[in-house]
């Protein structure tokens, strides 16, 4: 395609996705994509052309064929998962970023990547509230934002182990500690580390879902006299099942009497610390050795940007960095490489998604649509308790609300198929989107407020919906 090419028709694909935003944000299309599975294969080529074909088919399907099989994180009525709010200036930002055809292998491969990247991750380091202790690096989820951190906390324990024998060489077994809330995730870099499953304690938590403190120094204990060499804890600030926030201060009080590495998940939740009334939920924060947010969650970055966030960077960089002689150069010891500051060696220009949107935004932009959804929250939390037979079954310190519809009469598996009967009629109805999900055995609804368009008369439509649906 020639640049005069791209011209014409990047300007007929920005129309028509300025249409589809405009079309979802008013509401118009089902949330989720009234379709099957195999819908949308069974009306595409099995083989690929054999003659080029015109750039007009190709935005023809995609209007055709791909759009109607899309479900919308985007629409005002989303209320499942957690928002993924791509604004549309970091969406600009991702067409630039591939546009200009930057790779970063090291600084001098690209020297706008890095020093955008450090300019935005420090921007968002000060708007979180953190001190010039952290360093940022953008990776691409939490899942491997938290896999680093075990790998960093695994070469700490181990005294750099792997660059010799590696885990197969430790003298005592590493020891994980993480919430039974923890996200799967946490689970799966558990594995993907090395430690093995045995080697993961899954702590007990109180009435509000958070780790309880003092079984997690009783697991600590336990493992010493066993032997086994406790390794690292996991907190979690903000759960995925009901935003439980793990008290950071006596965790981190722990973590550093036993010399243990302390990683934060606060994938969803970290957005929150831009607001200066929710950073108590974060307090310890600055005791923790890593910490993972991801704007591209409520904050409104373009998927995929995960923040990484490190007190220890040379530590970091002991651990990931490789220097073949062919990616050696004369900036090294000038320039950040942040092929050392993670898995991947080649790196997206994900910066200016971020460094986009905290400019198009600014500061109060973002703080004033967060307090919206919080305000939004409060809102539906009241009408629910106030409301016969309808119960909230965790703490709301956020944007999410756990509920339960329990009309007198029904408990156990009969709750249950009236709980997932309910959702599913909403979710089926393409009105709304809610996501069911299981707490202490039993199915529940997560209601998790903060997509882009979502006003108050959304949530007020919302309640209105879960009356009909649930009560009639
Ligand atoms: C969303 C989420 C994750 C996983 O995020 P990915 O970026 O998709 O890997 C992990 N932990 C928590 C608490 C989350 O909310």
């Amino acid at each position: 395609m020639s640049p005069e090419e791209f011209r014409h028709y990047g300007h007929q694909l920005i129309d028509w996705l300025a249409d589809q935003r405009q079309y979802i944000q008013d509401g118009v299309p089902p949330v989720m994509a009234p379709v099957s599975p195999g819908a949308l294969r069974s009306k595409l080529p099995s083989t690929p052309p054999q003659q080029a074909e015109p750039f007009s088919a190709l935005l023809k399907d995609l209007n055709a064929l791909v759009a109607p099989h899309c479900s919308h994180f985007l629409h005002p009525s989303f209320f499942g998962y957690f928002p993924s709010n791509g604004e549309l200036s970091s969406v600009l930002a991702d067409l630039a970023s591939t546009g200009l055809g930057q790779l970063g292998l090291n600084w001098q491969s690209s020297p706008a990547l890095t020093e955008v990247e450090e300019v935005a991750t420090d921007w968002l380091r000060q708007l979180l509230g953190l001190s010039e202790h952290w360093h940022g690096v953008i990776q691409d989820t939490a899942s491997t934002s938290t896999l680093v951190a075990l790998l960093s906390a695994r070469e700490r324990s181990s005294d750099y182990g792997a660059t010799c024998g590696g885990l197969q060489q430790v003298h005592k077994p590493l020891v994980i500690y993480t919430s039974a809330q923890a996200h799967s995730s946490v689970h799966k870099a558990v594995l993907l580390a090395g430690f093995g499953k045995q080697h993961m304690r899954l702590i007990e938590t109180d009435t509000d879902y958070a780790i309880r403190p003092a079984a997690l120094e009783r697991a600590i204990r336990a493992d010493l006299e066993q032997g086994l060499q406790p390794c690292a804890i996991i907190a979690s600030v903000g759960t995925t099942g009901t935003t439980a926030i793990d008290p950071l201060e006596p965790i981190a009080a722990l973590a550093e009497q036993f010399n243990l590495w302390l990683h934060v998940d606060a994938a969803l939740a970290g957005s929150a610390m831009i607001l200066p009334e929710c950073r108590q939920l974060f307090a310890g924060i600055e005791r923790a050795d890593s910490l993972v947010l991801n704007p591209h969650k409520w904050l409104g970055v373009a998927f995929d940007c995960s923040t990484y966030y490190v007190r220890d960077p040379q530590h970091l960089i002991r651990v990931m960095s490789s220097n073949p002689s062919y990616l050696q150069t004369a900036a090294d010891g000038s320039a950040k490489n942040y092929r050392d500051w993670g898995i991947p060696l080649g790196r997206r220009f994900r910066a200016l998604k971020l460094w986009f949107l905290l400019r198009e935004q600014g500061v109060d932009g973002l703080q004033a649509r967060l307090r919206r959804d919080l305000a939004n929250a409060q809102w539906l939390a009241d009408q629910i308790r106030q409301t016969e037979d309808w119960k909230i079954l965790a703490p709301v310190p956020l944007q999410t609300l756990c509920v339960r519809h329990e009309p007198a009469g029904l408990s156990g598996d009969a709750l249950d198929q009236h709980t997932l009967g309910w959702v599913n009629r909403i979710n089926a109805s393409g009105r709304a989107y809610l996501t069911p999900s299981q707490l202490d055995g039993r199915w529940m609804v997560r209601v998790s407020i903060g997509a882009l368009p979502t006003e108050r008369q959304h949530v007020e439509a919302l309640w209105a919906l879960m009356l009909k649906e649930a009560v009639s």
